[in-house]
């Protein structure tokens, strides 16, 4: 039983049933509208009828204003009032968030038990009457059109929906720790190393080799790019970068995500990345992609063909540092690349994985079929996802290549956090001027037990590898915090 989230969540129950303890447990205070909670702020205390009019005024302004911005709103009152309910799945609705109704429940003499321990129990006949209502509401959800009615017996706890899995994430252990079914390679694209670039450098390599990443990639940028940062922050060479790295004695795999092939002659590439795989004992792999940036071309004093000419030299590009790599020294033509001779040394160790970088479901998508060892995809939506899956298998048949041998992997930039409370302070640091929900939708912000949940979910998709970064990876302990991720 999971509730989506964000979502509206009104409660459903009588006094002492235990929804304000259910509600406390799994969201944030400020998620939580409480009608006692109200009175005390509007009036003398939780169990001040007087002030109830003043209560429910704020609480409708809160729920209104809260729905409206499609951030997750627990009401909680009685919740027996028709007319309320309906209006606030209405104002759910209308912004297009999901209402559902948690009705919680207690044996009647449990009820009256914690009633009865209260500072200010309500009297008897009026928790009696409370349970006859909560049986009319009961019934009456059904047919008001709730995207879900969960029901939560609070005196048999273990029934309990929860949004999420602390205790993944928590357990000391490790002991839920279990396998998504994909690999995790962390992938550094911002650089703040202050005083000691290779110091940091080195940090984050040894980190993520404890953390469990299996391996690390570097971006290719020549001008750090705006979806990541501002033009005058730092970005590395990357093949300096992790040749910096290769001797570091960790188990990571070594490569780029992704080298435009309009930076270097794919045979300098060939010899970058031969290079580091004789450094790493085979350990390199190579992202490429046709390159997209036009400004760093003309910053560089490098040339921006138009994208057609870039995929051709995409193709190209990929033939000739495959005729590099092969053994021997003997010339090389396919008809599309000819080569005198392929003298390349050092060989790599082993074949060097290659990568195609891009969306594009036409072309890109098509040379990964037709020669890389794997295709990488910026989107995880589930739905553009599964089509250019689809997309790359049919290229993968029209071109007579087994599936399997071409890997599905993604680039993933979630906002992680190690509880609700602190996926909510990242979401509110990093937003900038981008709605709260619209950030937290786009990012996926949630805990790493629910991050877990996704990437079992893109493993279901085909996903073999996740490359992962988060925006506000900036030191070792940020990449040490995803370990319960990776492992
Ligand atoms: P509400 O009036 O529905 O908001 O009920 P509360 O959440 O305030 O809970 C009333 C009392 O029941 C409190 O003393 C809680 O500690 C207790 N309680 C709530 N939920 C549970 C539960 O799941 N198990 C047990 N054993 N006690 C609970
Ligand atoms: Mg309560």
């Amino acid at each position: 039983m999971a509730i989506p989230d964000p979502a509206l969540v009104v409660l459903v129950g009588a006094s002492g049933s235990g929804k304000s303890t259910w509600a406390a447990q799994r969201y944030r205070p400020a998620e939580v509208v409480s009608s006692d909670g109200l009175r005390g702020v509007v009036g003398s205390g939780p169990a001040d009828l007087d002030a109830s009019t003043d209560a429910f005024a704020v609480l409708e302004a809160v729920v209104s204003a809260r729905v409206g911005r499609r951030l997750t709103t627990v009401v909680d009152t009685l919740g027996f009032d028709t007319t309320r309910r309906r209006s606030w799945l209405t104002a759910a609705r209308a912004a297009g968030l999901p209402a559902v109704a948690v009705v919680v429940t207690a044996p009647t003499a449990v009820c009256r038990q914690r009633n009865a321990a209260r500072d200010r129990p309500v009297p008897a006949k009026v928790l009696a009457q409370q349970l006859r209502q909560l049986d009319v509401a009961r019934a009456d959800l059904a047919a008001e059109g709730w995207d879900d009615v969960v029901v939560v017996d609070t005196a048999d706890t273990a029934t309990a929906p929860s949004i999420e899995q602390p205790s993944a994430a928590a357990a000391p252990d490790g002991s839920r720790r279990t396998s998504t079914g994909v690999e995790v390679v962390l992938q550094l694209s911002r650089f703040p190393w202050g005083e000691d670039p290779l110091g940091w450098l080195r940090s984050m390599a040894l980190a993520a080799d404890e953390a469990g990443f299996s391996g690390l990639a570097l971006m290719d940028h020549l001008v750090q790019i705006p979806q990541v940062g501002r033009a005058w922050e730092t970005i590395p060479e990357p093949w300096v970068a992790l040749g910096a790295l290769a001797g570091l004695g960790t188990g990571l795999r070594l490569g780029t995500l992704v080298t435009p092939v309009t930076f270097r002659p794919a045979g300098v590439t060939a010899k970058a990345a031969a290079t580091l795989s004789a450094l790493t004992g085979g350990r390199a792999f190579l992202g490429v992609g046709a390159g997209w940036w036009e400004r760093e071309h003309a910053g560089f004093g490098v040339p921006f063909p138009t994208a057609r000419e870039r995929l051709d030299t995409l193709d190209r590009s990929i033939r000739t540092m495959r005729a590099l790599w092969a053994a021997g020294t003997k010339p090389y033509d396919d008809g599309r690349v000819s080569l005198p001779e392929t003298t390349c040394y050092p060989r790599p160790v082993g074949p060097v994985p290659v990568l195609v970088g891009g969306n594009g479901e036409h072309r890109t998508l098509r040379i990964a079929a037709e020669l890389g060892d794997g295709c990488n995809l910026t989107t995880t939506d589930p739905t553009t996802l599964s089509r250019k899956v689809a997309a790359l298998h049919q290229h993968c048949a029209d071109v007579g290549r087994p599936p399997d041998q071409v890997a599905v992997t993604v680039l993933d930039v979630p906002v992680v956090g190690r509880d609700r409370d602190d996926v909510w302070a990242r979401v509110e640091r990093l937003r900038g001027r981008t709605a709260a929900s619209t950030f937290a939708a786009r990012s996926h912000a949630g805990t790493v037990g629910q991050h877990r949940d996704r990437h079992a979910e893109l493993a279901a998709l085909g996903v073999s590898t996740v490359f992962l970064t988060t925006p506000d990876l900036g030191a070792p302990d940020d990449v040490l915090a995803l370990a319960d991720l990776v492992r």
